[in-house]
């Protein structure tokens, strides 16, 4: 157990060292950012929308390892997808890192694939926002939200 801990630790801050897609997108592109006041994470969403299918998304900012992994591995989740299939893994996102209650999802983790390594974030509640700040902001670019305020769960 305690071994693939580690290895989820590692994949967490290579990404965190080294962020996929970490760059602004051409203009036009849509843009949210988020603020996560708890940890003093800042995030930028950047997202190309064509047709429903998310061709690409990029993100910048400035945070804690959390919430640089986090918005990096959801770039990497999300490109190629449709709007339908990002909302399903947010919440099959939302559900693992928050420990769900319960919930009768048959194996959220295939889903999910390298999502997955955040599981153990639940176990740190005030890192389940780091974790969760690069999706609500997502959210907030698909709905063309620019400066609202991150919304805390
Ligand atoms: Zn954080």
């Amino acid at each position: 157990m305690s071994d693939l801990r580690d290895l989820y630790q590692e994949v967490i801050l290579d990404h965190s060292r080294k962020p996929r897609n970490f760059r602004v997108l051409q203009p036009g592109a849509r843009c949210a950012s988020g603020h996560n006041p708890l940890c003093g994470d800042r995030v930028s969403i950047f997202l190309d929308l064509q047709g429903g299918v998310i061709r690409e998304v990029s993100f910048q900012g400035n945070g804690c390892a959390i919430s640089t992994a986090s918005a990096s591995m959801m770039t990497e989740a999300l490109k190629g997808k449709t709007l339908e299939e990002a909302d399903r893994l947010f919440g099959l996102f939302h559900e693992l890192v928050t420990a769900g209650g319960g919930k009768a999802s048959p194996d959220p983790k295939a889903t999910l694939g390298k999502l997955a390594v955040f599981e153990g974030v639940r176990e740190f509640p005030v890192r389940v926002k780091c974790a969760t700040l690069p999706w609500h902001t997502f959210r907030a670019a698909v709905e063309g939200r620019t400066s609202d305020p991150v919304r805390t769960e």
